[in-house]
């Protein structure tokens, strides 16, 4: 039994971790969660911006954007 490599993946660029800015973000089993497996820090995708409190639209699971905000910019990944 050999790991199957994952499909698709060399096209998408993933999110920068805010913690080492490395872009090694990884989405854990619980919706919303992230892993940087650089720093190993844990993040949680928050709905609303830390910066500017603007509210998003969570597009769950969804790895293929850069998780910022839409208006400022900012991360909307936040520290667990
Ligand atoms: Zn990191
Ligand atoms: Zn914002």
């Amino acid at each position: 039994m050999s790991t199957s490599p994952e499909p698709g993946q060399s096209t998408f660029s993933r999110p920068a971790c805010p913690g080492c800015g490395e872009p090694w973000l990884r989405p854990t089993q619980l919706p919303g969660r992230f892993r940087c497996v650089n720093c190993l820090q844990r993040f949680e995708l928050v709905s609303q911006c830390p910066d500017c409190g603007t509210h998003q639209t969570i597009v769950r699971m969804s790895v293929d954007q850069d998780l910022r905000c839409q208006e400022c910019g900012s991360s909307m990944l936040r520290v667990l």
